[in-house]
Parts: C-alpha cells; structure tokens; sequence
C-alpha cells in the first residue's frame, strides 16, 4: 500500500523506495530537524519526509550548511538528519570530521547517498572510507524495510554512543523499491516516541558544555581519546546488536557482503553462508572470526573500494575478493556469478543460467543495450541555456564550468563548456584560468543559480576583492532542475511546515552588495540580443557578471508558449539550426531544392521558445500559423 497524501499514513505494507523508507525511519524515530542539499540519488528523502509534516524539513544552501544546523539541533538535545549524496559529503567533511570527536547530544544521523557506475555523478568515491577516516559507525541497508529500520536505530545508536552515524545506501537502494512491513506508521499529527532507554535525555533545556563542544587543543585532544576509546564500544556493538548476521547455508563456501550486494549474491548463490555487514564499520571481528573459521571457503562481494577485505585483512584475515570483482562501477547479478565462477574452488549452487532456461516461455533477449543506438544525453526542447551555449560557442572563449544540467553544453552539438569538475568551481576556475594569460580571450566561469548559492559566491567575492577580471554568468532558471526541481534560496520556497519561513535572496543585489557593477540581465529566449551582451560582457576588462532570467522548461511547472514552429518550404539544409541541439529538431525524409541536402524538421514536442528561428539567418523558420 501507498503513501497516503491526504491521511499522511499507512495501514499496512508499503511498497517504498529506499528513500521514502529512511524517511518514514525518520519520522519513526521522531527527527525534529532534516536537512540537505539536492544531489541524486538522495534527493527524494526530504520532500518525502516533509509530507509527514511531523518535523522542520528545509533544504539548505550547501551540505556544509546543512549539516551545521544538524549539530546545532543535536546541541539543542534534538533529533536531527543530514541528507546528500556521495559527493556532497566531501563539501561537509570539515564540520564531519571535528563533529566525530565532540560527538552528539541529540541523535545525528548522516544519509550518503553514493552512486557506484556514476550515473549521475562526477566521480564514485566510497563514502564508506569516511566512516573509516572519521572513526564513526556506518550502516548500510539492503532493501527498503532495512532503510525504514536502520534509520531508525541510527538515532538510538547515535545518541547510545554518543556519536553521529552514517547512513549508506547506493543507487539501487535509494531508487528501487520494496516491501515495507512496518507496522503503522503513525499519521501527520502523531509523532513517534523515541526509544526511551537511549533517549530519556532528549528535550532538555540548553545547557553549555566546552568540554564538549568546543574543540580548542586542550579539549579536542580529550574528545579524540574519548572517540578512539568509543571505536572499542562501538566494535562491541558490531559483534552483539543483532544488526550483523551470519546466516548459515553451506560449510563449504561462503560470502562476506553488504548492502546491494547482499541481494545480487543471495540471488545467484543462495546455499551459500553469509556473513551480512549491515553495521559495516567498525567491523564485528568476533563474528567475522567465528565464519572464518566455520566456512571452508570465504570470498568477499562489495561494490567500489576493497574496504571490507581491507578491514578484515587487518585482523590478520586473508580474503579474496577484488581479485574477482571490479573496483569500479556497480556489480550486477551476471557480474557477481562470473565472479563467483573465477573465484574457482567455488560452486554457484544454483546456476542462474540454468533456472532461466528452464523458465516456460522465456527467451533470453540478449542484451539488448547492445543493439540499441547510442545517444548522447541533451539540454530539453526549449532550455533557456541552449542559447547561451550557443553563443559562446560562436565566440570561442574558455569557460570554465560547472554541475548542473547545463554540464550538457559541454557535448556536441554545442560544445561550449570546457571544464566540470566539481559544485560552484567554475568562478575559482576562471580566476585562476585568467591568471594565466595563457588564452587570448577573455575567460567565462558559468554556473547555475543553485550553484551559485551552495558554492559559487565565495569565489565570486574572492575575484572582486582580488581585482580579477572574467566574466561570470549565471544561468538562473530559478530552480535546482538538474535534480528534480528543488528549491533554493533564490526561488523563495522551502519545503517546512510554514512557507512563510523562506525568504527571496535576490541574486543580483548581491552581486551588487559585492562591488560589482557591471552586471547584465538577458532573455536567453531572445538569442540575437543574447549574443550581443556577451561580446560586449566579454569585451569588456572588468569583471562583470551575466545573469539569465528564464526559467527551466520543466520546473516548477511544464513551460507551455503557446506557440510551435515549422521549418518553411525552400529551406536550403544549411544544418544551423541542428547545431543548437534542440531535440524537437530532426532530420527529416525531404530534400533541400537542390535536392543534395536532407532538410530538418521540428516535431511536436517544440514548446516554442523560438531560439531557432533567431538562428536561422535564412528565415526558414517561423511559428506555424494557426
Ligand atoms: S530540466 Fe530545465 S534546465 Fe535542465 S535541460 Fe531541461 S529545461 Fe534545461
Ligand atoms: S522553437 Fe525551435 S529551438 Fe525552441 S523548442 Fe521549438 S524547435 Fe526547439
């Protein structure tokens, strides 16, 4: 059974995502405060656990920020959870890693989200080894009833061991779905009481503790004893909660695996034994002890880094298992069985490819990814950046950019964008770029508007007060589109409780509170002007900052102009038009006049925005008369 938008509950079993499952945890464990930044594939945590309406769900400018605020609440003696994804971490790792040492009052449970095969993602860091680094207690779901309960035992845990906890999941946890047999979940006006036993000292008044909480060298060189000291209670509860599990099967061959992979080697190995790590830091080195020396054969499955055999390799243990699986991109079941099979010594106990024979009417279709055409991902019909892009391209100028949805003017047909490497880069980037003189022209930093606030305005403010010249543009389509639509500090709209929380920041006033006046506002909508400006922007030797003022095609709502093109008889197939990468234009059957050039064609999807029409110097194209 489904979430219930107008009760805020559920009866019975709910067939959830791992996201929606860790915030129903939330909400089970009574969180007073959740807090992040966008980033796939966590995004869907916060507005789920906003429709409980039970806690203050906000999303904030950057995950540095966002996990401030979560401190701050624990300090306050309140429930508190941090959401990102893999990446967002690294930008939260200051407040992190001195947090690991004071350690917490109300329970502080960080989700990171990691997306091993990077599909949405610029790099596939195992943010497992932060749980290392950090000295910090990890967790790591394997299906959606474990997200709901683990998020919810992370609170306990956390405030049992005085410590914030770290919540893995990957990719195939946070987006797939699942049974959850909880029993009801509690609707909007009911919050969850806490586990009693860990939490008796939530809700009290402040109360201040520099022993605690302020990290000078007298005091931090305490707190760090006491967290490597915690790392010896915390192996205890590994080894003794319940929450790591052998399950028996065969003597003879056995698995040691987490997360996904648990499901991918129950699938093809199910007569196996399994050692399953959902506590996987600190590892339970009695249990792990106890299987080794029970099962004849043992070989580890894990995605990413070789974290779980380096960990138990430190017991003095010597297991196999990146030999056989690769340390880059997500396994799958065909992976893990072909790993299993060069495991050698080992035997699939049930051959998967044998049962799918078997199965009545099953033709195995191969793979199909194969035979399908290959097609580069593209900016939507219409995007409001595909004009900028465009331009820049035309004025062959180094931009330095950054991560966002307008990371796909960097592939062709555009290919105006040199550089993604990490959030709000892109104006430090340029700086340094410039600094160089090692290109004629003048240096572009661009980003979007979310960007700008999570990361780009220090840098921003650091080339001003430096006097360094480039051009910034800011391409504000009011939303954070790249990861579905979410709101930031420029749209004016949060998801709490009261909207009336959030405030409007207005971009340009910023800029302008920075000292710089040189600051351009364009329609990208109206590509001639556009062009104009960035050559004049560009021309010119101050820096000066660009901004758009359309917003994305698709949030907060589906743009509709009212209006479609066609491309007009006679067009003679000059292909400028194709080279904007508008995917309502397409190659069509017909020929050109002099019958040497196939001709394009917009379908039905245009909406209208009429950046070719400005392109096309032949005046071939124009709004179909109704
Ligand atoms: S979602 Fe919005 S910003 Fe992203 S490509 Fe589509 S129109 Fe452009
Ligand atoms: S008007 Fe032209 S560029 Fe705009 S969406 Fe339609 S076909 Fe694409």
């Amino acid at each position: 059974m489904q979430y219930d938008n107008i009760t805020g509950s559920y009866n019975s079993n709910a067939l959830l995502t791992g996201n929606e499952a860790i915030a129903s945890g939330a909400h089970k464990a009574g969180v007073y405060i959740a807090v992040g930044y966008p980033g796939t594939p966590s995004s869907e945590i916060l507005p789920f656990l906003a429709k409980f309406k039970s806690a203050i769900v906000n999303w904030s400018i950057n995950e540095k920020t966002a996990l401030e605020i979560a401190v701050g609440a624990s300090i306050g003696f309140k429930r508190s959870m941090f959401t990102t994804k893999h990446v967002g971490l690294n930008v939260a790792s200051d407040p992190l890693m001195t947090l690991a040492i004071t350690g917490v009052r109300g329970g502080l449970v960080i989700v990171t989200a990691d997306d091993p095969g990077m599909h949405s993602s610029q790099n596939e860091q195992d943010n497992r080894l932060y749980a290392k680094f950090a000295k910090i207690p990890m967790l790591e779901p394997s299906d959606s009833e474990e997200c709901l309960n683990f998020t919810a035992a992370a609170f306990d845990i956390s405030e049992k061991l005085d410590t914030p906890v770290i919540l893995r999941t990957t990719t195939r946890i946070s987006h797939s779905r699942s049974i959850v047999s909880q029993p009801d979940i509690p609707g909007a006006a009911v919050i969850f009481k806490p586990n009693a036993s860990y939490s008796e000292h939530l809700n009290k008044p402040y109360i201040k503790d520099i022993g605690k909480f302020v990290m000078a060298p007298v005091y931090a060189k305490k707190r760090h004893k006491a967290a490597i000291k915690r790392l010896e209670y915390l192996t205890d509860f590994s080894n003794n909660s319940g929450i790591n599990k052998i399950e028996y099967g065969s003597p003879d061959f056995g698995i040691v695996t987490s997360g996904i992979s648990y499901q991918y080697a129950k699938e093809i190995a199910p007569s196996a034994s399994f050692l399953k790590l959902s506590f996987s830091y600190p590892v339970p080195n009695i249990l792990i002890k106890e299987f080794v020396k029970n099962i004849k054969n043992v070989v580890i499955i894990e995605e990413l880094e070789p974290f779980i055999q380096n960990e138990i390799s430190s017991l003095g243990i010597n297991l196999k298992g990146k030999e056989y699986f690769p340390r880059d991109g997500e396994l799958n079941p065909d992976m893990v069985e072909r790993g299993l099979g060069e495991a050698g010594g080992f035997i699939a106990y049930e051959s998967r490819s044998h049962s799918k024979n078997n199965k009545p009417g099953f033709d195995d279709p191969g793979n199909i990814l194969e035979t399908l055409q290959p097609r580069l991902p593209a900016l939507c019909s219409g995007c409001p950046h595909t004009a900028v892009f465009y331009a820049l391209k035309k004025l062959r100028v180094p931009v330095m950019g950054d991560i966002g949805c307008y990371t796909l003017g960097a592939l062709p047909p555009l290919n105006a964008m040199d550089t993604c490497i990490s959030m709000g880069l892109a104006f430090g980037a340029a700086q340094g770029l410039s600094l160089t003189k090692s290109s004629s022209k003048k240096t572009v930093g661009i980003m979007g508007d979310s960007t700008f606030f999570h990361s780009g305005i220090t840098s921003l403010i650091d080339a001003k007060y430096n006097n360094i010249s480039f051009t910034a543009i800011i391409l504000d389509n009011a939303t954070t589109a790249m990861t579905g639509g979410q709101d930031h500090p420029g749209t004016g709209r949060n998801l709490s409780l009261n909207q009336s929380v959030s405030n409007k920041i207005d971009i340009k006033k910023i800029i302008e509170g920075i000292g710089i006046n040189e600051i351009y506002t364009i329609d990208p909508y109206d590509y001639n002007k556009t062009f104009k400006i960035l050559k004049k922007a560009l021309e010119s030797e101050n820096l000066n900052v660009v901004i758009t003022n359309r917003p994305c095609v698709l949030y907060p709502k589906k743009l509709d102009c009212g209006k479609k093109f066609e491309v007009l008889k006679g067009c003679p197939g000059c292909d400028l038009c194709m080279q904007i990468g508008c995917p309502s234009i397409l190659t069509s059957s017909f020929f050109n006049p002099s019958g040497n050039k196939r001709i394009p064609f917009i379908d039905a999807s245009c909406t209208g925005c009429s950046i070719c029409k400005d392109i096309c110097i032949f005046n071939f194209i124009d709004e179909i008369k109704k």
